[in-house]
């Protein structure tokens, strides 16, 4: 049986001190009982990690970076390794992010190689997929998201005692527009991708493997998504910055 998880994008928001305001009001709305039934993650920008780690050291939620980069160390001005993340508290990171794909160009081989990074330094990655609107008018969605799991996964093990990894669906159209997917629409991406896994991976680590659904999740619509049965939680943006919307989001997982 897998536990649910919700995870949260903040994305470029938030500076040091309202980050420490945001996780204290999120820790706060948070019952304990919630995390026998949901696993909660979030992902302040890397600033406010080292902070926000500080200040969960009693808690149970925990803490992802949104992205990082392939090397252990070197010139590479402006970016973060593994190895940082996990010594400012980490234990997850967002990797291909359709905004990293979209303004910095990443692609399916680079995603692949952190990936391995990630999980080779002990981190536990979280896999972004997602069509584009065209794609999907074009009905091209689910050959591009097996494209682009297929190529991020090239190499990649998964076992059975631990997890390696979780994957998010995000449908580009969906994300940061307040137009989500349908939870038949969403279900059918994750059954294509639970697919994929059991190709790859067999079928008892297949079963094992978490896909979340992101894109404009909020506190009405995310109990209906998170019913399906290969929804295993979510990955959110915009209501993950409010603390009220997201505390929601995360007491609706039953
Ligand atoms: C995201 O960026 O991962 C996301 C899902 O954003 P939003 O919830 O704002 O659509």
């Amino acid at each position: 049986m897998r536990k649910k998880l919700v995870a949260g994008n903040w994305k470029m928001n938030k500076d040091i001190s309202e980050s420490i305001d945001l996780i204290s009001e999120i820790n706060k709305g948070l019952n304990s009982s919630v995390f026998d039934k949901a696993d909660v993650i979030v992902c302040p920008t890397f600033i406010s990690i080292y902070p926000v780690c500080e200040y969960l050291k009693h808690s149970e939620i925990k803490v992802g970076g949104q992205n990082m980069y392939k090397e252990t160390e070197g010139a590479y001005t402006g970016e973060i390794s593994a190895k940082m993340l996990i010594s400012a508290g980490c234990r997850y990171v967002i990797l291909g992010h359709s905004e990293r794909r979209q303004y910095f160009g990443e692609n399916d081989t680079l995603i692949n190689q952190k990936m391995e990074k990630a999980i080779t330094s002990n981190l536990i990655p979280i896999l972004c997929v997602g069509e584009t609107l065209s794609q999907r008018e074009e009905n091209k969605h689910i050959q591009t998201v097996t494209e682009q799991v297929k190529s991020c996964l090239t190499d990649i093990k998964a076992s059975n005692e631990q997890e390696k990894f979780i994957i998010a669906y995000e449908p580009v159209w969906a994300i940061g527009t307040g137009v989500n997917a349908t939870p038949e629409q969403a279900e059918e991406m994750h059954s294509e991708i639970r697919g994929i896994l059991k190709e790859l991976y067999g079928e008892d680590i297949s079963e094992q493997i978490r896909i979340l659904y992101g894109g404009s999740i909020n506190e009405k619509n995310s109990t209906d998504l998170f019913k399906m049965k290969n929804i295993d939680g979510g990955l959110v943006g915009g209501a993950s910055i409010k603390a009220e919307s997201f505390t929601k989001i995360i007491n609706s997982v039953q």
